[in-house]
């Protein structure tokens, strides 16, 4: 539901009525836009009548929302969100982000050296996992805090922010202070607890799409974010899972313009889950590119062979590097592109 206040409504008056509408289960946030003031209502709003809201003189209008999702929603918010870090960095907004780097952190020397050949051939965010959500429990599971000391210090010395995952509540302060962007992996978008407590931290949240998970559900999972009114989120599609074997998952390229369509929220796509195979990564990152992506996200490995995980889908910095390349190209043409989504059918596009 969304409460349309008139412009002359008063702090006092709202207040009543956002006391009026706050209880348990339903998330109220207010949305301010040019001239426009009004309350999103989210969660479950059944038991707030849209008669009692009209009783108020300084409510304009309410307006029953169909779709599940509401903050991360085009509907109320048609511009397109651009997260902007406190570096300048940014993502959404017509440049590309590209982050890069290593599944996992697993030296100094290995994440400084990716650090600085992705940041070379173009890249302008690091990743790599300190927490890692393997399948099997007798895997590497990563180098835990010690890995996000050592994605600090390649910080420091490229510049490049970082991206990494959190997969437990336990951490929260430790990403809120340390960590660019935080990271909530595959397996625990639908960790609503997590979703919760990350939204509360400040921090962008870079959202991977569930393996099983619909873009409705991926919608949802980004408004618990954003319901805490604090944090930004960048939706990321990495590949949901098929009958399909021939990659390890098939990576679902219509998302973008659907998500572009349906959310104000960047976008970015991960074509090394994607598809599980290294020389797959290179024509699905052009291809995420010309379906309008704001950004990507590539795992990056010096020697792929011997990487502690995921060396199998990690491209070698040389192979990035050329392909950055090629992919500046494609985004150049998207940017003369213009106007992609949202477009109304013409006579021209009829014919
Ligand atoms: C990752 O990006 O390191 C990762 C584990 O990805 P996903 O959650 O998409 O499987
Ligand atoms: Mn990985």
């Amino acid at each position: 539901m969304i409460v349309i206040l008139k412009p002359e409504a008063t702090e006092a008056q709202t207040d009543v009525l956002r006391k009026e509408i706050t209880r348990e289960g339903v998330i109220v946030q207010e949305i301010r836009g040019d001239g426009t003031r009004m309350f999103g209502l989210a969660g479950n709003t059944s038991g707030i009548l849209a008669e009692s809201v009209l009783r108020h003189t300084f409510v304009e209008r309410v307006v029953k929302v169909s779709e599940p999702y509401k903050l991360a929603g085009r509907r109320f918010h048609p511009a397109d969100t651009v997260v902007e870090l406190p570096s300048g960095h940014k993502i959404g907004g017509g440049e590309l982000a590209v982050i890069a780097g290593p599944c996992s952190v697993e030296s100094e020397e290995q994440i400084l050296s990716i650090a600085r050949d992705v940041k070379l051939a173009g890249a302008n965010f690091l990743r790599g996992g300190a927490f890692k959500p393997r399948s099997s429990p007798y895997a590497f599971q990563g180098l835990g805090l010690d890995g996000l000391n050592l994605l600090k210090i390649a910080r420091e010395k490229t510049g490049l922010p970082v991206v990494t995952e959190i997969m437990s509540q336990e951490y929260c302060d430790v990403f809120a202070r340390d960590v660019d962007i935080i990271q909530i992996g595959a397996r625990n978008m639908q960790n609503f607890p997590l979703l919760r407590e990350v939204g509360g931290l400040g921090k962008p949240v870079l959202l991977k799409r569930g393996a099983s998970c619909t873009i409705d559900e991926m919608l949802q999972a980004a408004d618990y974010v954003l319901g805490r009114g604090k944090n930004s989120v960048i939706l990321c599609e990495r590949g949901i899972r098929t009958f399909e074997t021939a990659t390890r998952n098939t990576l679902d390229l219509s998302a973008v313009p659907v998500l572009k369509k349906r959310s104000h929220l960047p976008v970015v796509v991960d074509p090394s889950h994607g598809t599980g195979h290294w020389d797959l990564v290179w024509p699905m990152a052009m291809a995420a590119v010309a379906a309008g992506a704001d950004g990507l996200m590539i795992e990056v490995h010096d020697r792929p062979e011997q990487a502690l995980c995921d060396g199998q889908q990690s491209i070698t910095p040389l192979l990035f590097d050329r392909m950055m390349q090629k992919i500046k190209t494609i985004h150049d043409v998207m940017r003369e592109d213009g106007e992609r989504y949202g477009r109304k059918r013409t006579t021209d596009d009829a014919a």
